[in-house]
């Protein structure tokens, strides 16, 4: 069992004042792989001052001085990539493959991204050619709380803590207290690219309080979080306070509209979407929208890939989906697989219980519904478990309206070879994101939601924004 019950201020690794723990459970074997400790207002308070006294000074560092502990951290991060991946695997189960080629690979791209992003950034320029003794200036928002979920750890630590590098914001993060060890690996690499001491600090514990000890705390100037609807609204209360900056990035209940005229694959294509990373993305297409003169086609190719999904071990290599991160996830994805079954949705795949010879670790079967309603609950709740819900329309008008009926808004997808069609739909939904034929979102557009998915956005130039105040000076000479 590892002992991973430091927390890293001002450029150490020390021991809590408090003398709480964590127990890490590995998903996969419902064993304890690991502790932590769980961070007191004392800890946090720590935390936030030795963050506090770096914003001085790294807040007025150059471009330079930046990038040189940017691009070390990037080939750290290279290197240790294997053991990222290794403890993603053991912290949230993403079996091995995925969790080396899109889990650990996603933080590579974000460091990547932002170190490119800084390069290209103008911090400072004149309004225009028209006022040039206008200038606009773009300064660091301060200092952040980075608060992350645990089901792409490193893709969110990532996308949080390299814009509020770049952008000469100090932070303290709390990774999730389910998945804390990736984000302790990239602390271990953050030390060895030598940023000055008390730019980025890691205090680990949950939500009820380290995580609201963190958010209310009132030397925090903003917080960027992913996580839960319902722990976003929380913490947009703290923040509302004193006025902090609040960026969320939420849950998601994405519609995948397939036209009769998509191409063959893109019925595979949505059922692999939603149920890769055993259904735990926020912007998996979740309710696949069908085009009732395909419907029954539709229904069955679903169902003999969902039959045919492999789910098991995570420590091997294959493109086999793992367990779900805990307990918690597993009951409550258990009983709205049985709230969809009560609802009178026909199962077509998978069901309660867990897959065939599988007796431990919080396993899933690929679970697929046919008939579902828009309005049931498992059309409307964001599952987070490898389960589909298909639903029939009739033409273009209902399938937007389907689609926008939701209280989401964070990626929908379009599947048809009608390009204006496209193009069209894309317009009219009521989404962040949206995803046309498998495309794909690339690593530096923004990402973020519309309505209940969020505020802000993530990755690229609009990523680095979310952390920089803008300031007009008149009169510059
Ligand atoms: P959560 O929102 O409770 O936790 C996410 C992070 O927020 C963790 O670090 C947690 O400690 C922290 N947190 C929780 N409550 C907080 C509070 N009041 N103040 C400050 N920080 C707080 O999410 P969860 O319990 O891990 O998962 C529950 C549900 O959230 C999932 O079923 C899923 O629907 C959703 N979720 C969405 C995403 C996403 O990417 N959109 C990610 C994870 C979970």
């Amino acid at each position: 069992m590892l002992d991973k019950k430091k927390f890293y201020i001002n450029g150490e690794w020390i021991d809590p004042k408090s003398n709480q723990t964590i127990d890490i459970i590995n998903p996969a074997t419902e064993d304890v792989c690991a502790k932590i400790s769980l961070g007191n207002k004392e800890d946090v308070n720590e935390a936030v001052q030795s963050a506090k006294n770096a914003f001085k000074t790294w807040a007025f560092s150059t471009k330079e001085e930046r990038l040189a502990p940017l691009e070390k951290l990037y080939e750290l991060y290279k290197k240790r990539w294997a053991d990222i991946a290794e403890a993603i695997t053991l912290e949230m189960g993403a079996p091995k493959d995925f969790a080396t080629k899109l889990q650990a690979g996603t933080g590579a791209a974000h460091i990547k991204t932002f170190i490119r992003y800084l390069k290209e950034f103008n911090f400072e320029k004149p309004l225009g050619e028209h006022a040039k003794n206008q200038r606009i200036i773009y300064e660091p928002k301060g200092v952040c709380a980075l608060i992350t979920p645990w089901n792409w750890p490193m893709n969110q630590t990532c996308l949080k803590v390299m814009p509020a590098i770049a952008s000469g914001c100090t932070m303290v993060l709390k990774p999730s207290e389910v998945a804390p060890l990736s984000a302790m690996i990239l602390t271990e690499l953050i030390h060895e690219a030598n940023f000055p001491k008390g730019v980025f600090n890691l205090v680990n514990g949950d939500g009820a309080n380290t995580g609201d000890a963190l958010t209310s705390h009132p030397d925090i100037n903003m917080i960027s979080f992913t996580g839960s609807t319902r722990a976003g609204a929380l913490i947009s209360q703290n923040a509302a306070k004193d006025f902090k900056r609040v960026s969320l990035e939420l849950g998601g209940k994405g519609a995948n509209i397939i036209f009769n005229d998509a191409d063959p694959k893109a019925i595979d294509r949505g059922a692999l979407r939603c149920f890769r990373n055993s259904g735990q993305s926020c912007n998996a297409p979740t309710r696949m929208l069908v085009e009732k003169s395909m419907y029954a086609q539709a229904v069955e190719r679903v169902k003999q890939f969902a039959d045919e999904m492999k789910v098991g071990d995570p420590n091997e290599k294959g493109d086999h989906i793992g367990p779900v991160v805990s307990e918690i996830q597993y009951k409550k994805i258990q009983s709205l697989i049985q709230k969809g079954i009560d609802e009178g949705a026909t199962l077509i795949a998978g069901g309660t219980g867990k897959p065939d010879g599988i007796e431990k670790g919080y396993f899933v079967k690929p679970t697929a519904f046919a008939d579902v309603s828009n309005n049931m609950e498992i059309a409307r709740t964001e599952i987070f478990g490898p389960v589909l819900s298909i639903i029939p329309f009739e033409n273009e008008e209902e399938a937007i309206e389907i689609a926008n009926d939701t209280d989401y808004g964070l990626t929908n997808y379009i599947q048809t070879q009608d390009k204006e069609k496209a193009n069209r739909v894309a317009r009219k939904l009521r989404s962040g994101m949206v995803d046309v034929n498998g495309a794909g979102i690339a690593v530096d557009a923004p990402f973020g939601g519309f309505k209940h998915s969020g505020i802000g956005r993530e990755a690229g130039k609009e990523g680095l924004l979310e952390f920089l105040e803008v300031k007009s000076v008149g009169g510059w000479n």
